[in-house]
């Protein structure tokens, strides 16, 4: 039961982030966090983060070759003939202001999508990670029995892993 819980926190993450795996997934969470007062709460606290997630993404200059194909492909887009029947130019110059483009609706919307994409891959990351410690954590500790010889024959004792130290001696 808790553990499904913890897995409905999870999918709060996703949901605040807009990256849950289909619409089902995206209703089921919504109905959930209107009914539970912990989820809504961290829904509440994951909001700032998200909002913050798209400004803290540095600005990356893309390799020469990528930046030289995508300027030669809007170059040639440009020098096209427009038809009636051609679609919409699929390159839109960015509004500037003060020298640096101003972050459009689309923009934020591709900067969110992606840190979405990565925030969903540090979940899962950490999620077997998590899965990782609980099975070293599950795994029964090491112990040895030691038995004594010559001088010492019928001493024994037993040693635990460091784990869990501790041990007993007869
Ligand atoms: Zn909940």
């Amino acid at each position: 039961m808790a553990a499904d819980h913890d897995r409905m926190e999870e999918a709060v993450a996703a949901y605040a982030l807009d990256a849950c795996d289909d619409d089902d997934e995206r209703e089921r969470v919504r109905a959930h966090v209107a009914g539970c007062p912990g989820c809504r709460a961290l829904l509440e606290r994951l909001a700032p983060a998200v909002e913050a997630l798209p400004l803290a993404a540095d600005e990356v200059r893309p390799p020469d070759l990528l930046r030289a194909r995508i300027l030669a492909a809007a170059a040639a887009q440009r020098q096209a003939p427009a038809g009636r029947d051609e679609p919409a130019p699929r390159i839109v110059p960015l509004p500037v202001r003060g020298g640096r483009p101003v972050a459009g609706r689309g923009r934020r919307r591709a900067v969110a999508a992606g840190a979405a994409a990565v925030a969903a891959c540090a979940l899962v990351a950490l999620a077997g990670w998590n899965v990782a410690l609980q099975r070293q954590l599950d795994a029964a500790p090491a112990r040895f029995d030691m038995a004594g010889t010559g001088t010492l024959a019928g001493a024994s004792g037993t040693v635990h892993g460091v784990a869990r130290a501790g041990g007993s001696c007869r």
